[in-house]
């Protein structure tokens, strides 16, 4: 059982960057510590009629650059070690894909899957009363978005109170609502879109075709899932996914391998447990006899794939198992799926990869395209947000690269060292160092 310690693990990482760019101590400093951190407790009722309190986190982490932007996540882990380095990764990946926003995160500490719809809507009310009452968000201030286990409905509660709050409205507070609040089309697979250019112009780079590319995804939640169709439509080989409870893995071509109906059935049941697909829905124990088997996520994380997608929590890949990862490119679309440990040890075995800073910052490029049409009022076109999305991720990705060659440094590295130099320049040119 390792212990996650994810702050720790930006401050190494930013480290690095910090010395392969030479910042001055000032500004290392500017980057090590985040503005602000607000705490609460968040009380609200039950079904019961009991009260139920929460510890509540919003950590703004730099707003050099614009208005402070990151998701709110529900969780038992997000505590405030967690939500400070997830604030500090906003800020680095809003630079990298050259967005004109800060960092920023937002965290309950709570099992959001032991709550009734109703109380996570009370629950949901109440930390964004407190996160406007004080100050905290607003349109041109912090700008929060879905994060783990939140949701477009739980945007549209929270976009209702704040206006309930300030007496007006103000849809560019928060992003990733539903279309019918402001929420912008393509926002809802954007993370996985993004992943998918990013990686495309990668294989593009070693030459080789997404029908000859085999894939596991571990976490196959919206990103994940979103992922798995995107990659299968284009022709990959998806061959294995996972969930929090465990996973499916085809020893077969991806045709055998129906990653819709898997969707479909988890959006109905919740959990790919309990039934695979090929052809007609069947159960799980049936297809053991075929090709396809059950597999744990630590399995999962070992299958001999040519691209490992990890689309589920932070420090699944850490010192104890990376040398046991097989696949040769790992796209991070969860935020530090990979710990600085196991880095050494995957870059030592030649494997890339493709960092969260820039492999899942198409979701909140796309939020930005989102705050951007509610403050002027206009509506775009699904088409129009993906080329532009597919821009940022194409200029992020030629950025990144030219690091990579100018400082002959590890991919991550690379991406650290383009986020972490656009910060610095701001704070320059505002005097802050
Ligand atoms: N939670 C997402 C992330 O970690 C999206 C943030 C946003 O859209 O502001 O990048």
């Amino acid at each position: 059982m390792t212990i996650k310690k994810p702050f720790e693990n930006f401050l190494k990482n930013l480290r690095t960057a910090s010395e392969t760019a030479q910042l001055s101590d000032a500004a290392l400093a500017g980057l090590e510590a985040p503005e602000a951190i607000h705490k609460t407790e968040v009380v609200f009722a039950l079904d019961s009629g009991e009260k139920m309190t929460v510890p509540a986190y919003r950590v703004q982490h730099n707003s050099a650059r614009g208005p402070y932007k990151g998701g709110i996540r529900f969780h038992h882990e997000a505590d405030l070690d967690e939500v400070k380095a997830l604030a500090s990764l906003m800020s680095i990946k809003c630079a990298v894909v050259n967005i004109p926003m800060g960092g920023g995160k937002g965290g309950i500490q709570v099992d959001p899957k032991k709550l009734s719809k109703s109380e996570i809507e009370r629950m949901s009310r109440a930390y964004f009363r407190w996160g406007t009452e004080q100050g905290i968000f607003g349109v041109n201030r912090d700008v929060p978005a879905p994060d783990v286990y939140t949701t477009p409905q739980i945007m549209a509660w929270m976009l209702d109170e704040h206006e309930k709050v300030l007496g007006f409205k103000s849809p560019g507070v928060i992003t990733g609502k539903p279309l019918e609040l402001g929420g912008s089309l393509g926002r809802s697979y954007a993370t996985s879109q993004g992943g998918f250019f990013v990686l495309m112009k990668y294989l593009e780079k070693i030459g080789k075709k997404p029908e000859d590319t085999t894939v596991a995804v571990q976490g196959f939640g919206n990103a994940g899932a979103y992922f798995a169709e995107i990659a299968h439509k284009a022709g990959f080989k998806v061959i294995a996914v996972s969930d929090s409870k465990g996973g499916v893995a085809c020893d077969c071509d991806s045709d055998a391998f129906d990653v819709n109906k898997l969707s479909a059935w988890k959006k109905e049941h919740g959990s790919l447990r309990g039934n695979f697909c090929q052809g007609e829905t069947c159960d799980i124990s049936k297809m053991k006899s075929e090709n396809v088997k059950t597999v744990s996520n630590a399995e999962l994380l070992e299958l001999d794939v040519d691209v490992l997608v990890l689309a589920a929590l932070d420090g699944v890949v850490h010192a104890e198992n990376a040398a046991r990862v097989n696949a040769p490119i790992i796209l991070e679309l969860a935020n530090g799926p990979v710990t600085p440990e196991a880095d050494e040890i995957l870059e030592e075995k030649d494997c890339v990869v493709i960092p969260d800073i820039l492999a899942n910052a198409g979701g909140v490029t796309v939020s930005y395209f989102e705050w951007v049409q509610n403050r002027s009022g206009d509506v775009w076109e699904e088409e129009f947000v993906i080329s532009k999305l597919k821009k940022v991720m194409e200029n992020a990705y030629a950025d990144w690269m030219k690091m990579k060659d100018q400082y002959d440094t590890s991919y991550r590295n690379a991406a650290f060292v383009l986020g972490v130099n656009r910060i610095v320049t701001t704070m320059k040119l505002r005097g802050t160092i």
